[in-house]
């Protein structure tokens, strides 16, 4: 029997108070109670907006030039990574800082850009059909997906982490998962992972990883499991009942995924990130955002142009 069927109504109003906590922007904190830590728009940096037509030989960008706005592909409750204000609608995050200092070296300001949420199962559709040019979203490069779509980056080095909730005593590592409730994103993967690795453990899949944290939250698994920088954003947010359990134990460099043909548009992301490294914004861009749920800055990867 589920947990909430013998006290709904604590646990109903707890979960919506810890939702609303989870989504709360910047500067929005309950009455009473300190704002909750998010990015601080004073403290992002601005980037130089290329002129005239930077990569002519880009489909995607003519396209997106003939459209007057490019279209990005993001996520909308990675806190720190990529977060949809409900009220206001606009997106911040270290992926956002991303999309944004590469689309400005493409020749579009902020203001050209429109964000569209694309859940982890559903990105390599939407670079193959168009619905995005580009996807910034704590998207793994790897071979499979290189199938069917392209890859700039790596920009980011993410290792796959558990999060539990802070009473939590028998869970330390995915050997410790047989026979528990885990829920990751579908088409992810650390769901893929779990399956193919850990097939002991009950595994859950839902659309979004804030929706297996509001299942954590009111007991209905027992872990999520995906990226550490995901995980740490949550945890961050809510440090009385969350936390990480063990280390992490996989590589997953993000990378942003393109449309598999358009090599120009790749290779200009390719420069376009080197060139944001090399000037500090990628630093600065950090340190604004990600930074924020605690995890001091690394060195960027190196950028693999294939
Ligand atoms: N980085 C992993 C992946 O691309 C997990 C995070 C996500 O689902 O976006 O599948």
């Amino acid at each position: 029997m589920r947990r909430t069927l013998g006290v709904p109504l604590p646990l109903t109003l707890l979960r919506l108070l810890l939702l609303l906590l989870l989504v709360a922007p910047a500067g929005c904190g309950r009455a009473g109670t300190p704002p909750v830590k998010g990015p601080q728009p004073g403290a992002l940096p601005g980037y130089q907006v290329a002129g005239g037509d930077p990569v002519p030989d880009s489909p995607t960008l003519a396209a997106a030039r003939a459209r007057g706005h490019l279209v990005i592909g993001v996520k909308e409750d990675q806190p720190y990574l990529g977060q949809k204000d409900p009220a206001s609608g606009v997106y911040s995050g270290f992926d956002i800082e991303i999309a944004k200092m590469v689309a400005a070296d493409l020749g579009f300001a902020p203001d050209r850009i429109e964000f569209r949420t694309v859940a982890s199962a559903n990105r390599e559709t939407a670079l193959q059909n168009g619905q995005v040019d580009y996807y910034v979203g704590t998207y793994t490069i790897n071979d499979n997906r290189k199938k069917l779509v392209g890859f700039a980056g790596p920009y980011f080095v993410a290792g796959q982490a558990l999060l539990v909730r802070r009473n939590e005593k028998g869970i330390d590592g995915p050997q410790d998962l047989a026979g528990r409730k885990v829920c990751s994103a579908a088409g992810s993967t650390p769901y893929q992972r779990i399956q193919r690795d850990y097939p002991q453990a009950k595994l859950v899949g839902y659309d979004t990883y804030s929706a297996c944290v509001d299942n954590l939250i009111t007991g209905q698994v027992d872990a999520v499991t995906t990226d550490n920088a995901i995980l740490q954003g949550y945890a961050a947010k809510v440090p009385d009942e969350l936390r990480i359990a063990g280390q992490p134990f996989s590589t997953e460099p993000y990378g942003i995924g393109t449309p598999r043909g358009d090599t120009a548009l790749r290779l200009a992301i390719d420069d376009a990130l080197a060139h944001h490294e090399q000037n500090g914004d990628w630093l600065r861009a950090y340190r604004a955002t990600l930074g924020l749920s605690g995890v001091p800055a690394p060195e960027p990867p190196p950028i693999d142009r294939y």
